[in-house]
């Protein structure tokens, strides 16, 4: 019946959202079937998701939102899809995105934008936006997204969702579509802190086919979100960044923030001013880290390998044919990524780029560290907008790039962190931030439930 609903919910809304590039009805109501027989238990058992299009799923189109993609049916599942159905949950269908998860308002999907439920002229982030809205407008209670800089967390912010990401190398990156590998980390999507973590505790947890997952036990994070819950935050350490209250962010994004802290500050916390002074370089460290590890990841869309090819008409000669392959198959953000990090990794540039956005990364990792020596969790608005109207931010891409302002500082140290609704602004959601040490997902946690 769950199941039912959802897709008749998803056939009844989703032309005017357009969340998801593709159900999956049978397979859907296939797997509810085996839960309803019993042969599946636990506690999310019966529980639909919608899963990003950037996850592969057996069988199921997984195109990442790219014509290159386009009828491409994986032979396998990621590692999470695979947990996913082991705990007998129905995979919904494969949700829209910004393409190869470049982008911050699915405005970069080739096949359409999502609209946020909030307001259908506006943008529902990116690149999760799909999932995102798909929670928002209750065509499901669960989706998987995926944090490379930003978005699950930005996404979650404007549309008054909850998002997390995990610990990098909590959540396994076995199967999913490459963007930049030192960055991507799977996270869950849900509309409450706790169910939030039970999905994370679904997902996360060492995969030996994915050579950075961390080989320890998950933090107990279902037990932090229950604990939060009772609203207790005497001797909870809240750093509110210094580097992140000027004005950066919109005053009603502001405003939300502060009110949200002083109700922290009610349930006990303490705040604490923390000064993270290479914060202001994560974004332009990170856009040049992200694109060189996306020159590389995308080369193998080549025309050869996987769906589209474009002009193999016998005459054309190898290179030719991946060359127009690649010109027709990706959109434009995706090209300016290929040869901003191409530019990046040449020879002679190197060390001035990429290596030195890595110098960058450990200066930021340090800020990090030496603010959890004084402070539990970091604190900061998630995004410092709210959702946009369409075409506002895509003219001038630096514009599209503040929308992570925030976010990719904890990409880059690899933590975890999560955005929760803290109220509107101008009517439309405003997301927190909660950022929390390296493998400490169930301090985030904690917090997070105690402000819902
Ligand atoms: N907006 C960021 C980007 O465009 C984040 C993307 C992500 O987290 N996948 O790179």
């Amino acid at each position: 019946e769950v199941a039912t609903a959802h897709l008749d919910r998803i056939a009844a809304v989703d032309d005017r959202v357009h969340a998801f590039l593709h159900v999956d009805r049978e397979g859907a109501l296939e797997a509810a079937a085996a839960v309803d027989r019993g042969e599946i238990t636990g506690p999310l058992a019966g529980v639909p998701i919608a899963v990003k299009d950037v996850v592969t799923t057996k069988g199921i189109p997984t195109t990442a939102a790219s014509k290159i993609l386009e009828g491409w049916k994986p032979p396998y599942d990621a590692t999470i899809v695979e947990r996913l159905k082991k705990a007998g949950m129905p995979i919904l269908g494969k949700t829209n995105m910004d393409e190869f998860a470049m982008g911050s308002s699915t405005e970069y999907s080739a096949y359409g934008p999502t609209n946020n439920p909030w307001d259908l002229g506006r943008i529902p982030g990116g690149s999760g936006g799909g999932s995102a809205a798909a929670i928002a407008a209750y065509e499901a209670p669960l989706a998987i997204g995926t944090d490379t800089g930003g978005s699950i967390r930005q996404p979650g912010a404007v549309t008054g969702t909850v998002g997390a990401k995990p610990t990098y190398g909590g959540t396994s990156r076995y199967g999913l579509i490459a963007f930049s590998s030192s960055l991507d980390t799977p996270g869950p999507c849900a509309r409450t802190v706790e169910d939030t973590a039970l999905l994370h505790a679904v997902i996360a947890g060492h995969d030996p086919r994915d050579s950075t997952s961390i080989n320890q036990a998950v933090p107990d994070v279902v037990r932090a979100a229950q604990i939060g819950k009772n609203g207790d935050l005497s001797g909870v350490k809240l750093g509110v960044v210094k580097e992140f209250t000027g004005d950066g962010s919109e005053p009603g994004v502001s405003a939300a923030f502060k009110e949200s802290l002083e109700a922290l500050v009610k349930l006990g916390a303490e705040v604490v001013e923390v000064s993270c002074p290479h914060f202001q370089y994560a974004l332009p460290a990170y856009y040049l880290i992200a694109p060189s590890e996306c020159s590389s990841n995308l080369a193998r869309f080549d025309g050869v390998r996987y769906g589209l090819r474009e002009g193999d008409d016998g005459n054309r000669s190898l290179e030719e044919v991946m060359s127009l392959t690649r010109e027709a198959g990706f959109g434009p953000e995706v090209k300016r990524r290929i040869i901003i990090g191409t530019y990046a990794l040449s020879s002679g540039y190197y060390d001035a780029y990429y290596g030195q956005a890595q110098k960058v990364r450990t200066l930021i990792t340090r800020d990090f560290q030496s603010a959890f020596e004084k402070v539990d969790v970091l604190v900061s608005p998630t995004t410092p907008f709210v959702a946009f109207p369409f075409g506002s931010r895509t003219s001038d891409p630096y514009q599209m790039y503040l929308a992570d302002l925030f976010t990719i500082p904890t990409n880059l140290y690899g933590g975890p962190a999560i955005s929760v609704p803290c109220g509107l602004s101008e009517g439309l959601p405003v997301g927190f931030q909660i950022m929390a040490p390296t493998m400490a997902d169930d301090r985030m946690y904690r917090v997070a439930a105690a402000l819902e």
